[in-house]
C-alpha cells in the first residue's frame, strides 16, 4: 500500500517507510507527534510543474504558507523556486533559508507600512496588490524611501473554484483581489503613481481545486483584462495564475500539474499570450502529499454510541479537520495482521474541545502504545499549528533517501513561556 499519489511514502514489508527510512525508528528517536517529509516527493511534485512549463519563460513561486519550515524552503530555493509570501515574517523566513528577495512576490490583503518598507528595502520582485487604497500606501512608502515598487494587481475573476467555501478566494463575496470591473481603473491609477512600476497581473481563485474548468475560466477572464489594460497603454510583463491545485486526500482526482498546464498553455497560445512571462504560486500541491504526521495511541475508550481512539496529536498540530472538516487518511504504521479485528473509532486528540478530532468513523485494529500515521500532512498542518492548551509544537524530520534530518526540534514548555511577564 502507498500513500495516495506517492511512491516515496509506502508500506514496505508491512511497515511504513518514508523513502528508505522506517518511520517507527524516527518516532522512537524523536517522539510523537512527529511530522516526516520526503524531499523526493516534494521535488517530484515540483518536477511535474517544471515539465509543464518546459520551453516557456516561467517562474514557480512556492506559496510558502502551506509549509514554511526553513528546511522545506531551502529545498525549494535550491531547486530554483521563487516564493509567494503573505507577511513580513514569511519574507524573513525566505531570506533565512537562502532564498533571493528578487524571486519573492508579496500577496495579502493587509500589508502594513512596516512590511511594505521592509520588502522594498530587501528588493522583492513584486507586490501583488489587493485593493486600490493599497496602491496609494505603496506609492507613499516607496516615495519616502526613494524607491520604485514593482506591482501586479490581483484580480478577482469571479469564478467558482468548486471547493470548500473557506478556501475559495476568487468569488465576488471574497475579501481577496480587486473586482474585475475595477481592474482597468486600478491599473490606470497605478500607472499614474510616480513610485510604482506596473510589472504584471495576478489571480488566485481558491485551493484544493480538483478540475481544470475553473482554471480555464479564470484564464479567459484574466486574459480579457490583459487585453483591456494593454489597450489602455499599460504594459504587463508577466501573468501570474496563482496556485490552488488540489491533491488526493481521499480518492480525489485532480489533474496532474503537467497535464493541467498543457491544457492551459493551449488556451494561452490560442489567445496570443504564450510567450509572456508566466508565474504560478502552488502551495499544497508541492508539499501536501510529501508529509505524514505520526501519533501514538494513548487510550481506547469504548462508548455506547461511539468508540474513541485517543492519540497524542491534536487540533493544535493538525488543524484542518477542526477548521474545514477536512479528511486525512489515518493508518497504522505497522499494518495490522489480516485476522486482527478492527473497530470503528473516532480518532481524537487530548485538547479540550469537541472539535478536536482527526478522523471520524475510522476502522482500525490498534492498541495503546501503537503508532498511527496521519496522511497528506505536508500542507497547512505544521504551518497552522498553534500552542493551544499550552502544547508545544511537534518536531519535524526531512528524509532524503536513507538519511533523516531533524529540521525542527519539539517545542519545550520553556519555549512557550518565553516572552511572558508576571505582574510586579
Ligand atoms: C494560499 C495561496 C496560494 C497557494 O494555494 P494552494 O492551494 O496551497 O496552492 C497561492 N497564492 C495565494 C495568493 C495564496 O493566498
Amino acid at each position: 500500500m502507498t500513500h495516495p499519489g506517492h511512491p516515496h511514502i509506502a508500506w514496505t514489508g508491512g511497515e511504513l517507510h518514508v523513502e528508505q527510512v522506517r518511520v517507527a525508528e524516527l518516532a522512537r528517536q524523536y517522539g510523537t507527534p512527529l511530522f516526516i517529509y520526503s524531499q523526493a516527493a516534494m521535488l517530484a511534485a515540483l518536477a511535474a510543474y517544471q515539465r509543464g512549463f518546459a520551453g516557456r519563460r516561467s517562474k514557480i513561486c512556492y506559496a510558502m504558507k502551506a509549509n514554511s519550515s526553513l528546511a522545506v524552503l531551502q529545498v525549494f530555493a535550491r531547486a530554483g523556486c521563487g516564493f509567494d509570501i503573505v507577511s513580513g515574517g514569511e519574507l524573513e523566513r525566505v531570506l533565512a533559508a537562502g532564498g533571493k528577495a528578487a524571486d519573492v512576490i508579496f500577496s495579502g490583503v493587509g500589508k502594513t507600512r512596516a512590511e511594505i518598507a521592509r520588502a522594498l528595502e530587501a528588493g522583492i520582485g513584486c507586490f501583488n496588490v489587493e485593493s486600490e487604497p493599497e496602491l496609494e500606501v505603496l506609492d507613499e512608502v516607496a516615495a519616502v524611501m526613494g524607491r520604485t515598487a514593482p506591482v501586479s494587481i490581483r484580480v478577482n475573476p469571479n469564478v467558482d473554484p468548486k471547493t470548500h467555501p473557506y478556501i475559495s478566494t476568487g468569488l465576488k463575496g471574497n475579501k481577496f483581489g480587486i473586482a474585475h470591473e475595477r481592474t482597468l481603473h486600478a491599473y490606470q491609477r497605478a500607472a499614474e503613481l510616480p513610485h510604482l512600476q506596473v510589472v504584471g497581473i495576478d489571480c488566485h481563485i481558491g485551493s484544493q481545486i480538483t478540475e481544470s474548468g475553473p482554471y480555464l475560466d479564470a484564464m479567459d477572464r484574466v486574459l480579457d483584462l490583459v487585453d483591456a489594460v494593454e489597450a489602455a497603454g499599460v504594459r504587463l510583463r508577466h501573468i501570474d495564475f496563482g496556485g490552488g491545485l488540489g491533491i488526493d486526500y481521499r480518492g480525489d482526482t485532480p489533474p496532474a500539474a503537467d497535464a493541467l498546464w498543457a491544457e492551459l498553455l493551449r488556451k494561452l497560445d490560442a489567445r496570443g499570450y504564450g510567450d509572456r512571462e508566466l508565474m504560478i504560486e502552488p502551495g499544497r500541491s508541492l508539499v501536501g502529499n510529501a508529509g505524514v504526521c505520526l501519533t501514538e495511541v494513548l487510550y481506547l475508550k469504548p462508548g455506547e454510541q461511539k468508540n474513541f481512539c485517543i492519540v497524542d496529536a491534536a487540533m493544535n498540530d493538525l488543524p484542518r479537520p477542526a477548521m474545514y472538516e477536512a479528511w486525512h487518511g489515518i493508518e497504522p504504521v505497522v499494518a495490522a495482521a489480516a485476522d486482527a479485528s478492527a473497530t470503528l473509532y473516532d480518532v481524537v486528540g487530548p485538547v479540550c474541545e469537541s472539535g478536536d478530532w482527526l478522523g471520524h468513523e475510522r476502522r482500525l485494529a490498534v492498541q495503546p502504545g501503537e503508532l498511527l500515521a496521519v496522511l497528506s500532512a505536508g500542507a497547512y498542518c505544521m504551518s497552522m499549528a498553534s500552542n493551544y492548551n499550552t502544547r508545544g509544537r511537534a518536531a519535524e524530520v526531512l528524509v532524503d533517501g536513507d538519511r533523516a534530518h531533524l529540521i525542527r526540534e519539539r517545542e519545550k514548555v520553556s519555549d512557550l513561556l518565553r516572552g511572558e511577564r508576571l505582574l510586579p
